[in-house]
């Protein structure tokens, strides 16, 4: 058994018996670990506070290989990220954020890159007060970057012509984007060449730029069904994410309201 010192955040928690708590951490140097919180229910607890989802916490656990739950002896709070956990879209966001990364990496993997990547995400997301949907699609566009399948937004995967100005069609059985002629007219999504040129920028700016644009509705519809396609052509074992239908359905009443 050894005594692990790390840093998380809180993926998931769900209530264990009367008083504890079982609770999904993704670790900065041990990936994805399940860890029982002793008490944590009880109002006089140490932990009071600091397991709630998207809370940055440093942690103390007992870690036994064989085994599926670890024993949390400690944990403070790093991050509490009140201006997300006060704001229903950005909740929602935050939400998605956590899951697409739980759905899409597997066991106990340590990839302080995508750690790092989760940090500023919800750190940026908790300042925001611009298009927070932007800081989503940068750590999209970042985080399936670090899996391995780094997207290109700009030109066609068969003949290499340029898709800034143009557009494209994104074909999942060929992997990505491509042009009319290579589509050949067979049906697939298509993406404008301003939705494309929004996609690669995001490449590159930083995450603060990401919350700046504007995107107009046919633009982020567009954006948003290409990081769909995108991850479900790569990742095929993933799942639909549920805090982002919340978001989606906020945004249309929203919408609908104003
Ligand atoms: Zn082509």
């Amino acid at each position: 058994m050894a005594i692990i010192k790390t840093e998380a955040v809180v993926l998931k928690g769900w209530k264990l018996g009367e008083t504890s708590k079982i609770l999904l951490l993704y670790t900065k140097d041990h990936g994805r670990v399940k860890a029982v919180a002793k008490g944590a229910r009880n109002p006089k607890s140490q932990f009071k506070g600091c397991l709630e989802p998207l809370s940055r916490i440093a942690v103390i656990y007992y870690d036994k290989p064989a085994r599926d739950l670890q024993l949390l002896t400690k944990a403070d709070l790093v991050t509490p990220h009140y201006h997300i956990i006060g704001d229903i879209a950005k909740t929602a966001l935050g939400l998605a954020t956590l899951e697409l990364l739980n759905k899409a990496v597997a066991g106990e993997e340590p990839f302080p890159q995508v750690y790092d990547l989760l940090c500023s995400t919800l750190e940026r997301l908790d300042r925001s007060e611009k298009f927070s949907e932007g800081i989503f699609w940068y750590f999209q566009n970042h985080f399936i970057e670090l899996l391995g399948y780094r997207p290109n937004w700009s030109a066609c995967l068969k003949c290499g012509a340029s898709l800034r100005d143009s557009g494209g069609m994104f074909h999942p059985s060929r992997g990505g984007l491509v042009c009319g002629q290579c589509a050949g007219g067979a049906g697939g999504a298509v993406i404008s060449g301003e939705a494309l040129e929004i996609l690669f920028w995001m490449q590159t700016c930083s995450i603060s730029e990401a919350c700046s644009i504007e995107p107009d509705p046919v633009q982020t519809a567009e954006i948003r069904r290409a990081f769909d396609l995108y991850f479900k052509t790569h990742l095929d074992y993933l799942r639909p994410l549920n805090s982002l239908k919340v978001f989606y359905e906020h945004e249309r009443s929203k919408t609908a309201r104003e």
